[in-house]
């Protein structure tokens, strides 16, 4: 057996046979035909028009939006415009598979200038000239293989085109070998529970048929596995199935202690599925992402909306509404305008908030009125605050504004170093773990290189998080985890061993996370946290932590 590294989506486990996406055809060249101009013709008329029939037939077969794509490029196929393209080329002697090719480049460049919307269709175009061209030459279609079984998706990466159309019955999980965390794979697994592994180079030498398992939690490929860890994997999958169908209950520990489990969400419109999946309301809004592509501040009227049909969705539950976090990873033209040498060091979060005064107000103007309209508990905090003296200045605002409740992130070492004091003047903490891993090991979270250390596990960020965790304890202030952290689930056990009052999570992360949590009590999430709190690092403190919970679990 061997095992090919990445990075694992989620914490599934799989397995099964691989079945390879094809590589895109290569560009033919530009030799003379040797048919009539009539025959070429003939061939390319048929082939665009199988492909068009067989998009639609696809579109119809999915469903939904994936419909809506595949009839838009059905109709693209057959564009006459572009049939006037392609005509003109075979009348100059050229082959079918030549005039489809260059005439779909030429369309898909002048898309592609266009910008916007239309300029995202240029793949679309790439898609359906592949598949002429591939018609023409009788080869497969390019795009997710059909063997007949269920199957292992490997390819290079997913389009957006392909993954529109995956059928889950059939994919048991996807590897990819290029990618990151961010990737268009990554968010598709993630948004429709796949089992992934993405980023993993040597998956190119995997062949069809081939079984393998894909462990996600570990970030691992294992390639001819032994009887026994496909038994074991597929113990673990029956057991997170197990989990993902329990019952939805609020978070607890095994003693009763209530965790709140909580959604992190980035559009209202994501406020259904949390609660499908129970989640008790919202513990991080990212109110950026509503205005990642805009190039002007947005209006009152226009947050108001947005912050209502959010607090709509959760009567009488707690929304905890993060104030614009702009730079770094998530610029807003609006609010981050100057170039940085390290925009992750510079104006950004309060700080840029702090620096264009008004659109603050103008959003705690916004969310003061949908709280105003609505039965949420709403709670408003700032992100990026490193010292006691913005969360004064955060909070003081807040409650200008009417905020009943207005607390501060801890993403900044200096915060938890001074929580007490934090504590004091904020009504709660929520901890993002993502920026306070970055900071704390100095270890840009975009970076592919230095990925082994933003690892949330390891022992200085969680010496952090338990200062936070007593800060709050001490003030009776509420102490919230809302980055990636939260979402593993043994580390949520430590975390609530270290003080975390709740913890938010991508919704589809709460099955395991509240099946996790019932299987300890409190004093054990602090045993827990304790072993973990004593390793050297990252790696030593999952290991102790998880030795610590199967302790008690055997006890
Ligand atoms: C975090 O940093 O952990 C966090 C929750 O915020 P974001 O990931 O949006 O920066
Ligand atoms: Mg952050």
């Amino acid at each position: 057996m061997s095992e090919l590294r990445g990075v694992g989506i989620g914490l599934g486990v799989a397995q099964g046979p691989v079945a390879r996406m094809a590589d895109p055809l290569p560009a033919p060249e530009d030799t003379p035909s040797t048919l009539s101009v009539e025959d070429e013709t003939a061939r390319v008329r048929e082939a665009v028009a199988a492909v068009a029939r067989e998009l639609e037939q696809r579109g119809s077969h999915a469903g939904g939006t994936a419909r809506d794509v595949l009839e838009a490029q059905a109709m693209m196929a057959e564009d006459p415009s572009l049939d006037a393209e392609i005509g003109t080329r075979l009348a100059a002697g050229k082959t079918g598979e030549f005039a489809v090719h260059d005439a779909f480049a030429s369309f898909r460049d002048t898309l592609a200038a266009m910008g916007g919307y239309l300029g995202e269709r240029a793949a679309d175009l790439d898609d359906v000239a592949q598949r002429v061209v591939a018609r023409l030459r009788g080869l497969p279609a390019p795009g997710v293989p059909d063997p007949g079984h269920p199957f292992v998706l490997v390819a290079k990466e997913l389009a957006p085109a392909d993954t529109a159309l995956l059928d889950l019955d059939t994919v048991l999980a996807l590897v990819t070998t290029d990618g990151g965390p961010t990737s268009h794979t990554a968010i598709l697994a993630r948004e429709k529970s796949i089992v992934a592994v993405v980023g993993v180079g040597a998956a190119k030498d995997l062949v069809d048929g081939q079984t393998v398992i894909v462990d996600a939690a570990k970030g691992v490929v294992t390639v001819h596995p032994t009887e026994e860890e496909l038994t074991h994997a597929r113990h673990r999958a029956d057991a997170r199935a197990a989990a993902t169908s329990a019952p939805i209950t609020p978070g607890a520990l095994a003693d009763g202690t209530a965790i709140p489990l909580l959604a992190n969400l980035g559009k209202p419109g994501g406020a259904d599925e949390a609660v499908e999946l129970g989640a008790e309301g919202v513990g991080l809004f990212r109110t950026e992402f509503l205005f990642l592509s805009s190039t002007n501040a947005p209006t009152v009227d226009q947050q108001t909306r947005a912050y209502t049909e959010l607090l709509t969705a959760f009567p009488g539950q707690k929304v905890v509404v993060r104030a614009l976090d702009a730079g770094a990873d998530k610029p807003l033209a609006f609010l981050n305008d100057a170039h940085e040498e390290n925009p992750a060091l510079g104006l950004r979060g309060i700080r840029a908030l702090r620096a264009s005064e008004d659109i603050l107000r103008e959003q705690l103007t916004a969310l003061q009125q949908a709280d105003a309209a609505t039965e949420a508990d709403l709670w408003v905090m700032a992100p990026m605050v490193g010292t006691v003296e913005e969360t004064e200045y955060f909070t003081s605002l807040c409650r200008e504004y009417g905020i009943k409740t207005a607390g501060v992130m801890v993403e900044v070492p200096s915060a938890a170093l001074m929580a007490d004091r934090v504590l004091a003047i904020a009504d709660f903490a929520s901890i993002g773990t993502n920026d306070l891993t970055q900071y704390t090991m100095a270890a840009d979270r975009l970076l592919g290189s230095v990925s082994s250390f933003q690892d949330p596990w390891h022992p200085a960020v969680l010496r952090l998080i338990g200062m936070t965790g007593a800060a709050g304890k001490a003030q009776g202030k509420p102490v919230g985890i809302c980055g990636e952290a939260a979402a593993d689930p043994l580390l949520a056990v430590v975390l609530v061993g270290l003080g975390a009052t709740s913890l938010s999570m991508a919704p589809t992360a709460l099955a395991d996370v509240r099946a996790a949590l019932l299987k300890q009590t409190m004093r054990d999430a602090e045993r827990i946290a304790s072993a973990a709190l004593g390793a050297a690092d990252a790696a030593s403190a999952r290991a102790a932590a998880q030795a610590a919970a199967d302790d008690h679990t055997s006890a």
